[in-house]
């Protein structure tokens, strides 16, 4: 086996050390049966075995634009990334990083990119990895041992040269050693990875042909010299007209095949499509919306075999006889202006959502309460705010003394916690305000920015997803800070339409639109 093993000299002299032991051991069989599992480990994997990259740009365009709909601009990078690949002929091309909130098609791209390089396709979770010995492998003396998760993945795809795809290498924990990192450096650095030691394996693994790809969720949780070795790519929520597209182009026609049901004994309406990704669904991305689809195919399949049925049509009115009861209402904006009540507009890593925030006022001793879903940072948004407030208290007639003689209690009844940090700054501050001088704040407007102490607008991340979500819950006016005007002119009409987006850039200025005369 040794002489016709195709592999690195290196690679060949361990293996007949190996065999050499094996044969001559008189060991226990537990021992026997360790370096025989080492053996088969060393003979199946793929040393010098390729497989040929395909370099023809245009057999990429076809097969990523016949998986995906939309992504323009991420479809262009790619291919982008392919032709220089192409011209500069060497494999080390910088490190594709696709971001952005779950079921948005980032691992469906790393599997077209895989396709239409004509490559074998591992994916490779990353997801609650906390030991370095899971990306590196354990050291054969150890009970059980085996090569860790990147050997492993090139053994699977049988060839040197394959797209890897570490998933979720935002999610590698960072709890108590700093290891796991440094070997994943290892992993994407062209200078380092051709020979990768894995502690399994003992002998050096070339990696300098792989096709790495990455997926994160967030770059918040990615250490700086990670994230310097990446080209980062940013995937964003899907608008309702897109959610349809994809829904009637792809996922209709996968979960149709996937049930053996054809298109004439099962049709959806537009309408109940809308439905499920509205009323069934509450998600950046397309997974639930495809589950739920998934979901009425089996239904659908059981209704054709049992009953004498050979044409179903799911319509917005009999769609609650496959799915149930409607999931999801939102969080509707309020009917009629408020005290104390405002509606900010907030960015978690599953997408967009409005989060109102509640401020009362009673009798007390100037003490600040802060309830709900506040992390670090709104706390330090909201005590910004109170310093602002104190400092215009003459110009909208509150009492000198009325912050020591009152408490104030801000509170986030739900929602996700943001992850952009200080962006709800001026909704704090005006809900203050309000409460403060009893004004009452329009219903159907939300806004989002931070605020300085001298009652400045500062810019804020994560607009699109924020302006979905207003959309979502019927909002009519969105306050946004001046410096994010630009962005707001890089997205598509269908977002902005029938939102009027004010740029502001003082509390002054928010005040006027937001508080009821
Ligand atoms: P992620 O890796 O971002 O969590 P997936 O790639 O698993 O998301 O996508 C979830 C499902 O939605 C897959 O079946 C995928 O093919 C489909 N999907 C997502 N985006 C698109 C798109 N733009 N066009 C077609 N299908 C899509």
């Amino acid at each position: 086996a040794c002489s016709k093993l195709d592999a690195p000299e290196e690679v060949k002299e361990k293996l007949h050390k190996e065999i050499g032991r094996f044969k001559n051991t008189i060991g226990s069989q537990a021992e026997n049966g360790v370096i025989r599992t080492y053996i088969e480990t060393i003979l199946e994997m793929p040393w010098n075995k390729r497989a040929e990259d395909n370099t023809d740009i245009n057999y990429a365009k076809e097969v990523l634009e016949a998986d995906h709909y939309g992504l323009e601009q991420v479809k262009e990078r790619i291919l982008e990334f392919l032709a220089v690949r192409t011209l500069t002929q060497k494999g080390e091309s910088p490190i594709l990083c696709l971001v952005g909130p779950p079921g948005t098609g980032k691992t469906s791209i790393a599997k077209s990119l895989a396709r239409s390089l004509k490559k074998p396709f591992v994916r490779i979770s990353l997801g609650g990895v906390r030991d370095e010995a899971e990306i590196r492998g354990h050291r054969k003396t150890y009970v059980g041992a085996m090569p860790g998760r990147i050997a492993n993945g090139i053994r699977t795809a049988g060839v040197k040269n394959p797209v890897l795809l570490l998933d979720e290498i935002d999610k590698v924990s960072t709890d108590y050693k700093g290891d796991t990192f440094s070997a994943l450096l290892e992993v994407l650095d062209s200078e380092q990875n051709s020979k990768f030691r894995d502690h399994y394996l003992e002998v050096p693994l070339d990696l300098s042909e792989v096709t790495f790809i990455t997926t994160a969720n967030t770059l918040q949780t990615i250490p700086r010299p990670l994230l310097d070795r990446m080209e980062i790519i940013e995937i964003s929520s899907y608008t309702e007209n897109e959610k349809l597209h994809i829904a009637i182009e792809h996922l209709i026609p996968k979960q149709l095949e996937k049930h053996g049901i054809t298109n004439e004994q099962l049709s959806f309406s537009k309408k109940a499509i809308w439905k499920i990704a509205h009323n069934y669904t509450k998600e950046a991305g397309v997974r639930q919306l495809e589950r739920e689809i998934g979901n009425i195919c089996r239904k659908a399949a059981k209704e054709l075999l049992t009953t004498e049925k050979e044409k179903i049509t799911v319509t917005d009115r009999n769609l609650h006889k496959f799915l149930g009861k409607e999931k999801y209402s939102y969080q509707m904006a309020n009917a009629a202006p408020e005290v104390g009540i405002v509606r900010g507009l907030a960015w978690t890593s599953v997408g967009g959502d409005t989060l109102q925030i509640e401020v009362n006022v009673m009798p007390g001793k100037g003490e600040i309460m802060l309830t709900g879903q506040l992390g670090d940072v709104m706390k330090e948004s909201a005590r910004a705010g109170i310093s602002y407030i104190r400092s215009v208290s003459k110009k909208y007639a509150i009492a000198e003394d009325f912050f020591e003689k009152h408490d104030i209690h801000v509170h986030i009844p739900e929602g996700a916690v943001p992850k952009d940090g200080p962006s709800a700054g001026i909704t704090m501050a005006t809900a203050m305000l309000s409460a403060v001088t009893g004004k009452k704040v329009r219903a159907d407007l939300a806004m989002t920015g931070e605020i300085t102490l001298r009652g400045r607008v500062l810019p804020i991340g994560g607009l699109k997803e924020k302006l979905l979500a207003a959309k979502n819950a019927r909002i009519q006016t969105v306050l946004i800070p001046k410096e994010n005007t630009a962005d707001v002119e890089e997205l598509s009409s269908e977002i902005t339409k029938g939102l009027e987006i004010i740029p502001v850039e003082t509390m002054e200025e928010v005040l006027k639109k937001a508080l009821t005369r």
